[in-house]
């Protein structure tokens, strides 16, 4: 059980916690651990050890900790769509894919005008179904999180998969895009900028990009958020529209004017949260080796 840990910068934030919740820790042992994903009809929580090429299960109701695949093809990123199946961001097989209601796996996106993807890093289903992938460079970096691989896009970008078929590019001005959350209305998409890793005078950041009417594009997009400890990489929306990011101190909540409520203190680098449980008012948080858990009192988006 680790140390209460707040660091209230803003008094509504102070309605947003529990004083007497814990941060617990519901697992150790991980390199690089990322992309939590809760399946509420199965009462149970998925996410990836990207280092160690596996994606691990927690059961809710006793806390059992399984392996859910081993080889995962280093997967990272999760969602699960409106009917319930979970959808994957993959490494080293460079695509985002599905498992099926029969187990089997659906590959929905690997590739864009020809060209392999480079890495899809974080997903996001929208209620009407399309599918939105961010696609850093991160697993082709090195052989430590993917395959080494040279990148075949002229850059890190953000694309649509159509419940119809067909890839669409939907964002290109953004170094190495990471984590990404629509707010509740869907009328904006958030979009993390790890950049930083590679390029000097990339400043860490969740930038904001207005949904267009048709609800398939995005408008300019402008900084929301920028990051005062290390960088935002995977993040959510509650239902009052307040985004939780990872960030390298903990995990930051902002209102949707984009003022820093407050932080969860952790002491290691967070990679990623997701909301679950029966209430989804429950935030288990991914962070380096560790998955971790607190009780909020703000509800996730689905
Ligand atoms: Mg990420």
């Amino acid at each position: 059980m680790a140390a209460i840990d707040y660091d209230i910068r803003d008094e509504r934030f102070v309605k947003l916690i529990h004083g007497n919740a814990n941060v617990e820790v519901l697992w150790r042992g991980g390199r690089w651990t990322e992309g939590p994903a809760y399946l509420p009809a199965g009462r149970y929580l998925v996410w990836s050890d990207i280092p160690n090429d596996r994606v691990l299960r927690w059961d809710e109701n006793d806390g059992h900790v399984s392996v859910f695949e081993q080889p995962c093809r280093n997967q990272n990123g999760h969602a699960v769509d409106r009917q319930g199946r979970l959808i994957a961001c993959e490494h080293r097989s460079r695509c985002v894919s599905r498992y099926e209601f029969d187990g089997t796996r659906t590959v929905l996106a690997d590739s864009f005008g020809g060209r392999r993807l480079n890495s899809p890093n974080d997903v996001v289903v929208k209620s009407d179904g399309s599918i939105w992938f961010t696609d850093p460079s991160y697993g082709i970096d090195s052989d430590y999180e993917g395959d080494a691989a040279p990148m075949e896009q002229d850059g890190r970008h953000v694309y649509r998969i159509d419940p119809a078929g067909g890839l669409t590019r939907v964002i290109d001005d953004m170094k190495q895009p990471n984590g990404l959350a629509f707010s509740p209305d869907e009328g904006f998409l958030y979009v993390a900028d790890t950049g930083r890793t590679h390029f000097a005078d990339c400043a860490p950041k969740i930038r904001r990009y207005a949904v267009a009417p048709d609800g398939r594009s995005l408008g300019a997009g402008a900084d929301f958020v920028t990051c005062d400890a290390g960088l935002f990489d995977g993040f959510r929306a509650d239902t009052a529209g307040r985004i939780w990011s990872s960030a390298g101190d903990g995990v930051h909540c902002f209102a949707p004017d984009g003022t820093l409520l407050g932080k969860i203190l952790i002491d290691e680098a967070v990679s990623n949260v997701c909301f679950g449980g029966p209430k989804r008012n429950r935030l288990f948080i991914t962070a380096t080796t560790t998955l971790r858990s607190v009780y909020v009192n703000a509800r996730g988006c689905t």
